[in-house]
């Protein structure tokens, strides 16, 4: 195969959270996909996966492992990311509710509330249209669990999804970002358009 149409490569950060789920979900959309625990395997890669989990757990440990700075300068410098639930506040300019430490790679220019449904309720489903994915008629069924929310979002920020006026899939760039877990229903649309974003960032 020539390397164009050789199946992009990318990276599922893999210190804490759904890290098998996400990997199965970019290789049933095209891609390959492998984990990230350490600097030297972001090479190569066309894309890289933040899973949800807890966002100072993967905070804490991404910034042990030597992993902050390396995805901070990516990000910087175009590379696609995609982020869902703790993956989402990662993606974070700004936080609310985070812990006192707390940092975050950045990348989009919104400020997310942690937690924020959760004030309400834990977790709950709900069946989103999503206007970017393939056969947008069909709804998405998505999964929150102890899901963030978008607060604000700046002029660059597209806002793909949101439940009762809160924005919960929005995209900036090659940056992607969900409040809800696609990984865990089966329906590999979202990674499908990550797969595509990072394909087009590829060529
Ligand atoms: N509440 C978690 C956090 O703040 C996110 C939950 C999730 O990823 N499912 O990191």
């Amino acid at each position: 195969m020539s390397p164009d149409s050789a199946a992009v490569v990318i990276g599922v950060l893999a210190v804490q959270g759904d890290v098998r789920e996400h990997v199965a979900a970019l290789e049933s959309a095209g891609a390959q996909a492998r984990p990230v625990r350490r600097p030297g395997e972001l090479d190569g890669l066309g894309g890289l996966v933040i899973p949800g989990g807890e966002s100072t757990t993967i905070d804490r440990l991404s910034r042990i492992f030597g992993l902050h700075e390396p995805i901070r300068a990516l990000i910087a410098d175009g590379f696609p990311v995609y982020g869902s639930c703790a993956g989402m506040i990662q993606l974070a300019e700004e936080i609310l509710d985070g812990h006192r430490e707390q940092q975050t790679f950045g990348g989009i220019d919104m400020t997310v509330r942690r937690n924020a449904f959760g004030r309400q309720v834990d977790s709950f489903e709900a069946d989103l249209r999503l206007d970017a994915v393939s056969a947008p008629d069909r709804p998405v069924r998505a999964v929150f669990i102890r899901a963030p929310w978008v607060e604000r979002v700046g002029p660059d920020v597209e806002i793909l999804a949101a439940v009762e006026g809160h924005p919960v899939a929005v995209r900036q760039g090659n940056l992607l970002a969900t409040s809800f877990h696609p990984e865990v229903t089966g329906d590999h649309r979202v990674h499908e358009l990550f797969v595509r974003i990072c394909s087009s960032a590829r060529a």
